[in-house]
C-alpha cells in the first residue's frame, strides 16, 4: 500500500481489527520512510457497479472517489471515521442492490446527500449546495473539484511575524 504522503511503498501494518459492524477491517498503517499514519479499510464487493453520467457515458463505480467527495465535505469536521465507513458502505449496497448494475450519477449524488445528512450537518449543507448547484449540467465529479476550491474560511489566521526589534 503506498504511503498517501510520501509515496513510498514500502508501508506497514500495525494493527488490524474489524470495525464495529465487522462489514470492514480497518488496519492502521505506518510508513518507515515519512512517518505518516494512515487507515486502509478491507471490505466486500457484492458486484460491480457502472455509473451513466448524464452525458450517458458508462464509468466503472468508483468508491475511493465517493470517499474523496465525502472526505472533502467533511473537512475539519470531526466525525468518527468508523461512521464515515459505515455510511458509505450504505450507500454501496444500496447502489449495489439497483436493478442491473447501472446507477445514475445523479443518485449517487443524492444518496451522498443523504448519508451526510445523517452524520455532519455542516457537511451535509456544503455537500448539497454545491451538488444543487451543479446537477442540472454537470458531471458528480466536478463536485469534488468545486468542493475542493471552497475558501477555508474557519482557518485560523496565518499569525503575522513578529518585528525582530527586540531581539537585537
Ligand atoms: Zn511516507
Amino acid at each position: 500500500m503506498r504511503c498517501p504522503y510520501c509515496g513510498s511503498l514500502d508501508t506497514q501494518v500495525k494493527d488490524s481489527r474489524p470495525t464495529d459492524d465487522s462489514s470492514s477491517i480497518r488496519r492502521r498503517r505506518i510508513c518507515p520512510d515519512c512517518g505518516g499514519r494512515f487507515t486502509t479499510f478491507e471490505r466486500v464487493q457484492l458486484r460491480e457497479l457502472t455509473v451513466v453520467k448524464r452525458s450517458g457515458r458508462r464509468v466503472p463505480f468508483d468508491r475511493d472517489k465517493l470517499q474523496q467527495s465525502v472526505e472533502v465535505a467533511l473537512r475539519k469536521r470531526s466525525v468518527d471515521p468508523e461512521r464515515v465507513e459505515r455510511m458509505i458502505n450504505g450507500i454501496v449496497r444500496q447502489l449495489e442492490s439497483m436493478g442491473d448494475g447501472e446507477v445514475p450519477s445523479e443518485t449517487v449524488g443524492e444518496l451522498v446527500m443523504e448519508g451526510l445528512k445523517g452524520l455532519d450537518d455542516v457537511a451535509y449543507v456544503r455537500f448539497a449546495s454545491v451538488y444543487k448547484n451543479f446537477r442540472e449540467a454537470k458531471d458528480f465529479e466536478e463536485i469534488l473539484g468545486k468542493l475542493a476550491e471552497e475558501p477555508e474560511s474557519e482557518e485560523t489566521p496565518r499569525l503575522k511575524k513578529k518585528p525582530a526589534q527586540s531581539e537585537q
